[in-house]
């Protein structure tokens, strides 16, 4: 099969590793890659959210199987517009896609569904926000309905700062059209996992659970970031209660958008809180997470590109999919000064001798070739050093002793991924 594969990042790399195993494939093109993903297939020079010439591509180079990563092209109706071509896409059209790019749309669903999530309101004026946030007091969390990468969500503890995110996000436009309407929740106490998923339409089939570290500091502190690291299992959420949370808050969706005619597609991510009252959904995303993804697919042992196809045709449920029960970790390797502005251009050696490290595996996302050919860090999260093993400390163990083989005097990261995990296991 050809396969055009859409995205940049680790995640990206990750897929591009789990792609070239399958003996289905003939051809693999990444738009628009990384030196890492060069390695696995042709790169072309597409940005991840043309969908235009995303799909003018594919037709030209008869591909079979288009695998976006990121939500961007998804939300701009990727999708639809490889179906309109006669191609298929292993994600969600952008009818279904609005399970990430509206949050209102989301607690539309739980509640046609049924499921536990954070009681919620919609808002179109500032003025009956704050009424509102006075009636509702703090703790109590401010959203931005639409996709704002991240900056538009404020778990407010007081009713101070609920105020100021209302007034920054619909008066000042602080996310721009995205905090036009606002979602404004219960806060929930918990500790937070992601669950993911391959879905068909119909069937959903587990991927996996992991727990990220989106701060850039150790302890969890300081600024948000794309994602430090992740661990998979999170601590006492083993295989069984990821059944369990499937059934509880992701089936359940399915249906519904099953049933209004607009069938889901691709891979779920739920992000859940874990409350005294069980399981509550926070967010979907319609992607693999990343660097989420990159600890989830070292532990898949069955053949990716068959599943793809197997989803994108209804029939999940027989598509064999085979993970090993091992613990995953992730770390990334950041440029100094991320999420500011990085560090960027220093020489990047080592990667070979990580990755002759028993379970280590090394992915490349804002990494650059010189004319010398010389790989250079060129971005905010440059590398990822991944792991699996029997156990948690094991995995990280070996991540960890991967990065000790990584010379680039640019990068920083955290040394305390998975260590509460560890604590509380
Ligand atoms: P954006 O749309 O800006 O990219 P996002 O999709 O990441 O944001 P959410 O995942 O809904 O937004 O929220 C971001 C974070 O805020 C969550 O990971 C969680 O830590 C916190 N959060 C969100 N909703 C709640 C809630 N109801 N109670 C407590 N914390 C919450």
């Amino acid at each position: 099969m050809r396969v055009l594969l859409v995205g940049s990042g680790g995640r990206e790399h990750a897929l591009a590793a789990a792609l070239h195993r399958s003996p289905l494939l003939a051809s693999l093109f990444i738009a628009p890659g990384n030196p890492g993903t060069a390695s696995l297939g042709r790169n072309v020079a597409i940005a991840a959210d043309d969908v235009p010439a995303l799909v003018a591509f594919a037709q030209a180079e008869r591909i079979d199987l288009v695998v976006p990563g990121p939500e961007a092209p998804l939300v701009a109706g990727l999708a639809d517009a490889c179906a309109a071509a006669g191609i298929a896409c292993a994600g969600p059209t952008q009818a279904a896609a609005r399970l990430e790019g509206s949050k209102s749309f989301t607690k539309e669903i739980c509640d046609e569904a049924g499921i536990p999530t954070a009681r919620w309101e919609c808002f179109t004026d500032a003025a009956s926000a704050h009424a509102f946030v006075r009636r509702r007091g703090a703790p109590i969390v401010v959203k931005a309905d639409g996709l704002a990468a991240g900056k538009g969500v404020v778990v407010a503890r007081d009713l101070a700062e609920a105020e100021a995110a209302i007034a920054d996000m619909m008066e000042h436009a602080a996310p721009g059209e995205a905090g036009a309407s606002l979602v404004i929740e219960e806060c929930l106490e918990g500790d937070e996992v992601s669950l993911f998923a391959f879905c068909d339409g119909t069937e959903a089939v587990l991927i996996g659970a992991a727990q990220d570290h989106k701060r850039i500091g150790e302890g969890d502190t300081g600024a948000n970031t794309g994602g430090m690291g992740a661990i998979s299992p999170p601590p006492g959420f083993g295989a069984e209660a990821q059944e369990r949370a499937l059934d509880l808050l992701v089936r359940p969706a399915l249906a519904v958008l099953a049933r209004r005619g607009t069938p889901f597609r691709g891979v779920i991510f739920a992000g859940l809180m874990l409350t005294a009252q069980g399981p509550k959904l926070i967010e979907y995303n319609v992607r693999f997470g990343d660097p989420e993804a990159q600890a989830l697919l070292l532990r898949l042992q069955s053949d990716l590109l068959a599943a793809l196809v197997a989803m994108c045709e209804g029939r999940l449920a027989d598509a064999g999919l085979r993970f090993s029960d091992e613990a995953a970790v992730a770390v990334v390797l950041a440029g100094r000064g991320y999420p500011g502005k990085p560090a960027a251009g220093g020489a990047i050696a080592g990667i070979e001798a990580a990755e002759a490290i028993a379970g280590v595996r090394v992915f490349q996302a804002a990494t650059a070739l010189d004319a010398a050919g010389v790989l250079r860090g060129a971005g905010g999260r440059v590398l990822s050093v991944c792991a699996t093993a029997a156990s948690l400390a094991d995995a990280r163990d070996a991540a960890y002793a991967g990065i000790a083989r990584i010379e680039w005097p640019d990068g920083v990261w955290r040394r305390d991924i998975g260590v509460r995990a560890l604590a509380l296991s």
